[in-house]
């Protein structure tokens, strides 16, 4: 990659990490903020005592106000919803466990590993199929990158490492490039892909210093963004993303398909054709996967299949994601059959 950005030394906490403090982790403030009065915030608190709200501001600007039925809101909001429970809603429903090499790498596909980089997000997704992975023991330490790196040298047809998380563009400027650059040493490894929601959560991550990072490695740089609504992409999104995109990165994007929010195909095509505007491919569309907590969201396989057809019908074949679910030891994520 080429071109420098110059950066500013011995500057204050990065605004972005700023942001990222004062983000929205209270219920009461996130109602109110909105001008949404519940009757009963007992089940807010209680369906949010193990995975607790967290938005930036950013986001929450995005939302409509008075409108509990907000695509974006509904995303972020705890609800009583999650205290069901269901037997085929499991704490680990993609199999993480049994693709786990050691802790904070993942080998579950040929050719390319997951780092799980940190368990610290932007923004806590309530769908999300990690928000029980247990973080703690598992993310890829500073430590651990000798033995990573030795592992990669057993497996020479590893040719591609994805950070993921949690979120990789939570870690400082510092320990990112750190990560990166360790990564770039490495010469069997041709592509370094970030998985990150920040670019659209927290649009004021991307950052000169954190270009540079970037542009410094002479590893090709894919970035998997995760948008599941158009409203999520405004203008300040649309700018980080053709920086990125002026670098030289990739820009793909992946999308949950989720009750509620996106499950018409009306709004998968506008969020395509808003992607296209911001630089980005649609990658996959996923279906959820079944996590505990999580069920409120859930479609059955013929209305996915249904919305996907029309989807199809609507948009020009390089801007329709691909349709797949994850399922446990299978080598590659599973493209769904539409039955005719
Ligand atoms: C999803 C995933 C990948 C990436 O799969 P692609 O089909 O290449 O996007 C890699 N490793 C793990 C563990 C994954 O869950
Ligand atoms: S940003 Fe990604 S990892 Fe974090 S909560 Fe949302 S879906 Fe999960």
């Amino acid at each position: 990659m080429i071109m420098m950005i110059n950066v500013e030394k011995n500057s204050p906490t990065p605004h972005w990490q700023q942001e990222l403090r004062a983000a929205f982790s209270n219920i009461d403030d996130l109602l109110a903020y909105l001008h949404l009065d519940s009757a009963d915030l007992n089940l807010h608190y209680l369906a949010s005592k193990d995975f607790p709200l967290l938005a930036t501001k950013s986001y929450v600007d995005r939302i409509k106000k008075s409108d509990w039925a907000d695509p974006l809101l509904r995303q972020i909001l705890p609800l009583a919803d999650e205290l069901k429970k269901h037997p085929e809603f499991l704490n680990d429903p993609v199999g993480d466990s049994q693709a786990s090499i050691m802790p904070g790498l993942l080998h579950k596909y040929h050719g390319r590993v997951l780092l799980v980089t940190t368990g610290a997000c932007a923004i806590h997704c309530r769908y999300c199929f990690r928000r029980a992975f247990p973080y703690a023991a598992n993310s890829a330490h500073r430590s651990q990158i000798t033995a990573i790196t030795n592992y990669l040298r057993d497996n020479p047809e590893i040719t591609e490492v994805i950070l993921s998380g949690g979120d990789p563009l939570t870690l400082s400027d510092t320990k990112f490039k750190h990560l990166v650059d360790a990564l770039s040493d490495i010469q069997q490894v041709d592509r370094i892909r970030i998985h990150s929601r920040i670019p659209v959560v927290l649009p004021s991550r991307i950052t000169d210093g954190f270009l540079n990072t970037l542009v410094s490695s002479v590893k090709k740089i894919i970035m998997v963004i995760h948008a599941n609504h158009p409203n999520e992409l405004n203008d300040e999104v649309q700018k980080g993303l053709l920086k990125l995109k002026q670098i030289g990165v990739t820009l793909l994007n992946q999308t949950v398909l989720l009750k509620g929010v996106n499950d018409d195909p009306g709004t998968l095509t506008r969020l395509s054709h808003r992607l296209f505007d911001c630089h980005t491919l649609p990658y996959y569309l996923h279906l959820l996967d079944k996590v505990d907590g999580a069920q409120h969201f859930d479609l059955n396989d013929n209305t996915a299949t249904a919305i996907y057809q029309q989807l199809q019908t609507k948009l020009p074949g390089y801007l329709v994601p691909k349709l797949v679910r994850e399922e446990s030891g299978k080598a590659y994520k599973t493209p769904i059959q539409i039955q005719f």
